[in-house]
């Protein structure tokens, strides 16, 4: 089999409703209007599928096919991924690539495999578990109380934990996680993350409230361009770090988290920093190695698979962003998100961007 087209679709992404925040000095709001559809397709007739739903997607994503991915994928053997994989670090040298791109000809490959034999990607993978507990990852609301209400609302639907996205000021948002440790009590698993909101001395001041309030891991207090920044603040504070969510070089670069003692709960798991499937895969052994967990990033529905293939996460982090909670479909009244049963990477086509990308996926050719 040989890769013989590989195209880029623009979709519109619809933007989200209400609208939410991140934290202050990261500018508003969820990203909206444009994605794209990266597809791969094969001279026996399998195709597989990655989504890119990032402002200027279908340009920075249809400008790289035309420049540099699809020579180097036409005439190629789409079950040679580790191959693929490879050439697009080489690419990377050259050309600088996004972050969020380096991985979606490893996830379309993945799909296009799945495809043909007719299995869910986990599956292939090598299952470990057919359901994951999901935990709340809010995004930023305006007070304290609003804070407290979506966490009730949230428990009472089912979430196993909350994990805060807050404002990014350190006084404040210590406050913050104490007064909601203080409301669920004890036994709730809480979680914070900075977005690299922080440098060294305000993250140790946070990183002090949260060990106190029993945080079970503080995420990404700090850029994570510093490796020694995150081994001083790891000597400093007593709650497990969680780090490597946006650093560049995916396993290579968490090595050295790790090495330096800064990976204190673990790393981050992605498929949309951490070079799609394959190069989350590398980071969850490498952080089994060292008997550190790999926690999944993002919600999408790639990182599904992953939540049912690496034996060393603990859940499935499932975006909260209204004041009016809805619990996202794909956690059940449990808090508990079951594997994808359909072939590939089996998007959900009614869901989202659904129309737009069914309208692509079916189209003949
Ligand atoms: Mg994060």
């Amino acid at each position: 089999m040989k890769i013989t087209h590989v195209e880029v679709h623009r979709i519109d992404v619809p933007p989200a409703d209400p609208p939410f925040s991140w934290r202050r000095g990261l500018s508003g709001s969820a990203p909206t209007g444009d994605g794209a559809v990266l597809r791969i397709g094969t001279d026996e007739g399998a195709e597989g599928v990655a989504v890119f739903a990032r402002p200027g997607a279908a340009v920075t994503l249809g400008d790289l096919v035309d420049r540099v991915f699809r020579d180097e994928l036409v005439g190629a053997d789409p079950f040679q991924r580790e191959w693929l994989w490879h050439r697009v670090w080489e690419l990377d040298r050259i050309h600088e690539l996004p972050l969020p791109t380096l991985g979606l000809i490893d996830i379309a490959l993945w799909d296009l495999a799945g495809r043909v034999h007719d299995q869910p990607v986990w599956r292939l993978l090598g299952g470990f578990r057919d359901a994951i507990p999901a935990y709340a990852s809010t995004t930023t609301f305006a007070t304290t109380e609003e804070f407290l209400d979506v966490a009730d609302q949230c428990l009472a639907l089912g979430y196993r934990g909350i994990k805060l996205h807050a404002w990014g000021e350190a006084r404040r948002d210590a406050a913050l996680c104490q007064a909601l440790r203080a409301h669920v009590g004890p036994d709730i698993p809480l979680m914070y993350d900075g977005s690299a909101g922080f440098d060294l001395p305000d993250a140790i001041f946070l990183g002090n409230a949260l060990a106190e309030a029993g945080y079970l891991w503080y995420e990404e207090p700090m850029r994570e361009f510093s490796i020694s920044a995150y081994q001083r603040l790891a000597q400093s504070v007593a709650v497990p770090l969680l780090v490597g969510e946006t650093s560049d070089g995916v396993h290579m670069n968490s090595a050295d988290f790790i090495r330096a003692g800064a990976a204190t709960f673990g790393v981050r798991a992605g498929t949309t920093l951490r070079g799609g499937i394959t190069g989350a895969m590398r980071t969850a052994h490498l952080a089994d190695a060292f008997r550190v967990r790999a926690e999944v990033h993002g919600s999408d529905i790639p990182n599904h698979h992953l939540c049912m293939a690496i034996s060393n996460t603990t859940y499935y982090e499932s975006l909260v962003t209204a004041t009016h909670v809805v619990r996202e479909r794909h956690v059940d009244d449990q808090g508990l998100v079951h594997a994808p049963t359909g072939p590939g990477i089996a998007l959900p086509l009614d869901y989202g961007y659904g129309p737009e990308l069914r309208r692509f996926v079916e189209q003949p050719r």
